[in-house]
């Protein structure tokens, strides 16, 4: 699973440090080179000559300090070095190195959509010590934005409820999931999506674990919960199809990608 090593030590301001590691990003993509996927060298951020507002502090890891470089045009960048969606780094690259790179796209999303103050339009400034951008004029302040949303595996009697998600490409059977609403806990949002997707009731709820998500800035957080009544009635909108997986079922392929789908998935999988 996507997650932040253990002895990865966060910061919000820049530290005077010997060995600096940028992670430059343009648009959710990261800059790697091309022969051993290392970061882009000293040389070569340093030729880029990016003002400080485009540089974000992340923090120390293994004797290094990391930074967030990014860019807002792909640049023609130093032969031998190449831009990487990261869904296609996870397994390719050192799995701490991905949940830093997922931490540097998602504060670099950031950064690029809060240029300028969503009420008055004033440049935005960045405050010392805080992870926010602040409005000169008017004191609005945008933090990273952070979207949670609920994910959530139904159980009846020794089968689990998967669907298959409305969604173009969608070929891999899953656990339901959905962003949560204004004003609602996460438990109201597991009730509410079970409901609205499959038309099923559910009790028992029982918190799995969390995940950071950064396309482009969810939180999922996974359940496992109880069928308690009702017949699967499927949104169209949302859902192609649900069933009940039992023991004697074809279990759907498991995820290629580091999810807590994935983990969920595979800790609940019937035993024939
Ligand atoms: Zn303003």
């Amino acid at each position: 699973m996507l997650q932040t090593p253990d002895t990865f030590r966060p910061l919000i301001q820049a530290v005077p440090h010997n060995d600096v590691a940028t992670l430059l990003v343009y648009r959710g993509q990261l800059l790697l080179r091309n022969n051993d996927h290392a970061l882009p060298d000293g040389k070569l951020i340093d030729k880029l000559q990016l003002p400080p507002q485009r540089l974000h502090a992340l923090g120390e890891w293994k004797g290094r300090y990391y930074q967030m470089g990014w860019l807002d045009q792909p640049e023609a960048l130093a032969d031998g070095y190449a831009w990487h969606g990261l869904r296609s780094l996870f397994g390719v690259i050192d799995d701490g190195l991905a949940a830093l790179a997922a931490r540097a796209v998602q504060l670099a999303e950031w950064a690029r959509t809060h240029q300028f103050c969503g009420v008055c339009a004033t440049p935005m400034q960045r405050l010392d010590g805080e992870r926010c951008y602040c409005c000169p004029a008017c004191d609005m302040r945008a933090y990273p934005r952070i979207s949670p949303a609920m994910m959530v595996l139904v159980r009846k009697g020794d089968a689990v409820l998967l669907a298959l998600h409305a969604l173009p490409g969608a070929t891999r059977y899953t656990a339901l999931a959905g962003f949560l609403e204004a004003g609602e806990s996460i438990e109201e949002a597991v009730h509410r999506e079970v409901y609205e997707e499959v038309g099923l009731r559910v009790q028992n709820l029982r918190y799995f674990g969390s995940q950071s998500w950064p396309f482009p800035h969810s939180l999922m957080i996974a359940y496992t919960a109880d069928y308690l009544s009702g017949e699967i009635r499927i949104d169209p909108g949302e859902i192609s199809d649900a069933r009940w997986f039992g023991p004697d079922d074809v279990w759907p392929e498991a995820p290629t990608t580091k999810s807590i789908a994935a983990e969920l998935l595979q800790a609940h999988r019937p035993r024939p």
